[in-house]
């Protein structure tokens, strides 16, 4: 897969399945799930996926947070334990909140890069 080299992450094992309703959510493209401490990530893709710039972004977000999750892991399992009372989902949802739009501004600066490159 192009991206993965693209995005130095060979040493990541990734597999990709498709759903029609990943995440039980019409409106969901994709989803990752990973286990960083064995360099394993898997892309769910809504089987409706078609060779077009959003689907790319779509991956390219989705490995994205593969590669990320091992910062993701260590704040669910060094922050949040010892954070008190509402303190772990109020920090986790504010993570989310500030994480998400990065990802996808880097995912579309990314496949934006390649296609102009690719344009020459
Ligand atoms: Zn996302």
């Amino acid at each position: 897969m192009l991206w993965v080299e693209l995005l130095n992450m060979q040493e990541w094992t990734i597999t990709v399945a498709l759903d029609l309703v990943p995440n039980e959510d019409r409106d969901c493209a994709g989803l990752a799930t990973s286990q960083p401490d064995i360099n394993l990530g898997q892309l769910t893709l809504r089987a409706d996926i078609e060779d077009t710039k959003e689907w790319e972004i779509t991956i390219v977000h989705e490995l994205l947070h593969v590669k990320h999750s091992r910062i993701d892991s260590y704040f669910e399992i060094v922050v949040a334990p010892n954070l008190n009372g509402v303190a772990p989902w109020f920090a986790w949802e504010t993570y989310k909140r500030l994480y998400e739009p990065f990802v996808h501004s880097m995912a579309v600066s990314l496949v934006e890069i390649r296609q102009a490159q690719a344009r020459g």
